[in-house]
């Protein structure tokens, strides 16, 4: 069996930005899992369902990646799978402190599971899925920021100009 990482998220919606940690992941791991969150304290704009259609559509090329989604503690979800490692991305400053935290409590709520960071790529950094949610429901063209089918859901929500 080789290795496998989970990346878990919200992916409320996938960006390439995501896409770019899950690519690079697979040049260190056999397999990524991505785990969407179906977290039903977080307002997310897209439902649970919808959020993994999305993934599944845009990682359909990638035959070691699966789309999963998880409701229960990050943690215990990753122990029922056959990965070792949490994967995320982390962009400047603004995820540090909270990724700091997080992986922290996890390591304490698990010692064999250890989180491995992926610097964003420089292409990327300024993605994320909050503003890709603001620019598109202020009309704002994201096509080449995220997935084709991310560009028709979000059509769907808002009214978004075609490109120039
Ligand atoms: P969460 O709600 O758990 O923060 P997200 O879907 O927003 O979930 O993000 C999942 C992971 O992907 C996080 O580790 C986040 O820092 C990372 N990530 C999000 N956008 C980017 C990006 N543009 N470049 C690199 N990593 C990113």
């Amino acid at each position: 069996m080789g290795k496998i990482a989970v990346y878990p998220g919200s992916f409320d919606p996938i960006t390439y930005g995501h896409i770019d940690i899950i690519e690079r992941g697979l040049e260190i791991f056999d397999g990524v899992i991505v785990a969407i969150a179906d977290n039903a304290q977080k307002k997310n704009l897209f439902t649970i369902d919808e959020r993994v259609e999305m993934a599944k559509i845009a990682l359909r090329e990638m035959p070691d990646v699966v789309v999963e989604n998880f409701s229960s503690l990050l943690v215990d979800y990753v122990e029922k799978t056959n990965a070792g490692v949490i994967l995320r991305g982390l962009r400047a400053t603004s995820d540090f402190e909270y990724e700091f935290h997080m992986a922290h409590m996890n390591k304490t709520l698990n010692k064999r599971l250890d989180t491995l960071f992926m610097m964003t790529g420089r292409d990327y950094f300024f993605i994320s899925s909050r503003t890709i949610k603001e620019v598109a429901s202020l009309g704002g063209d994201v096509n080449g920021l995220v997935p084709e089918i991310v560009v028709e859901h979000l059509r769907k929500k808002f009214k978004i100009r075609r490109s120039k």
